[in-house]
């Protein structure tokens, strides 16, 4: 049966319509499910008893079944759930000064194979629906008894390989008929997509968008990411252009710092050139390392000396902060697993 949360709201408006109900039931149904995150239809007590039956008849409110809870010593959460189909997927809750912000999966396994990434090591197995992503945001609010207010589309998976479940989720989470989180509270991450990027740019959102570059040429690029034969670092460029004429929105560069393999200074001024004159910030992530990978740390010294050699030549940059590396919730340390 569908999952109520995979739906638009326009969706349900059409359902109801077709159903000879009035198109606001909809609306109705949207606040049970998104401000007050009933389990049940039987509790919409604003409901006729026909369009609950219609409503039990046609949908079910699937949430995810929390397996796992581990904390970090910093505050970190991660939750492993668990998928009707027996698949898992694990899901970050960090806690700021600033409120919380939680990290989403939107695929069981990856497949673009970045060789740095415990994410990839499982294959694609299934996109996530548009639910699935949700609910991992319920499920936590739930959990943790707090409102979630920032989202990152960073989890496992690629979100521009699921990119229809993926514009749903937007949808009902920015949405104010929906969870209600501001545009500019939620981003979304790919290692690249072109013409994905360039279509996300004609959808003209106000939604941050973050790319995965990690190398300033092709020849690093191509070391780590696949995605660089399809999509090399030009065409990445071209598309960052692309999606600022539409939008005149700042994009978002990550950059993890590998020792030695791109974290000498050579490697800051070089990206330094390669981006000049796009409105971005880059953001240095400090390489976790992942078992089955053969890559180390940048030293602390080198990737402060990176960090300086950007700001020196004017671009805006951070060292990220890192939370909940003790309990493998740091970025690129999620994994799907299977029963
Ligand atoms: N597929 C999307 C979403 C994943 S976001 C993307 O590639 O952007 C996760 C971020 O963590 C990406 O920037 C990814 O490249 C980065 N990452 C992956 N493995 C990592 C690791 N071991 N250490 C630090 N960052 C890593």
């Amino acid at each position: 049966m569908t999952n109520i949360y995979d739906l638009k709201l326009s969706e349900l408006e059409q359902f109801f319509l077709e159903n000879d109900e009035k198109k606001f039931r909809a609306q109705q149904v949207f606040d049970w499910i998104y401000k007050k995150k009933v389990h049940t239809f039987d509790e919409m007590s604003n409901l006729s008893k026909n369009v609950i039956d219609l409503l039990n008849n046609n949908f079910e409110i699937k949430v995810l079944e929390k397996v796992v809870e581990t904390r970090s010593v910093d505050g970190t959460m991660k939750f492993l759930y668990g998928l009707p189909d027996g698949n898992l997927i694990e899901t970050v809750l960090m806690s700021h000064d600033y409120g919380y912000s939680i990290c989403v999966t939107s695929q069981v396994g990856c497949n673009m194979g970045c060789r740095f990434c415990a994410s990839g090591i499982l294959k694609k197995k299934r996109n996530l629906s548009a639910g699935e992503i949700m609910s991992q945001i319920i499920e936590s609010e739930r959990a943790f008894g707090k409102r979630i207010s920032y989202v990152v589309v960073m989890g496992i998976g690629e979100p521009f390989d699921n990119y229809d479940n993926l514009m749903t989720f937007l949808e009902n989470a920015n949405s104010s008929k929906g969870l209600e989180i501001g545009a500019r509270h939620i981003t979304v991450s790919t290692c690249g997509i072109v013409p994905k990027i360039k279509e996300y740019a004609d959808e003209q959102l106000q939604i941050n968008l973050a790319i995965s570059l990690h190398a300033p040429n092709n020849e690093i690029r191509n070391q780590l990411m696949p995605i660089n034969k399809a999509y090399p670092i030009e065409q990445v460029i071209d598309a960052i252009r692309y999606y600022m004429t539409k939008t005149n929105r700042r994009i978002t560069i990550e950059y993890i710092l590998i020792d030695e393999l791109n974290d000498q200074k050579e490697h800051a001024l070089e990206l330094v050139k390669l981006l000049k004159g796009l409105n971005v910030y880059v953001n240095l992530i400090p390489y976790n390392e992942v078992i089955e990978a053969p890559f180390k740390r940048s030293k602390r010294e080198n990737q402060e000396i990176f960090y300086d050699t950007l700001k020196k030549n004017g671009m805006n940059a951070t060292l990220r902060k890192e939370q909940g590396h003790d309990i493998n919730a740091a970025c690129g340390q999620l994994r799907s697993q299977n029963l």
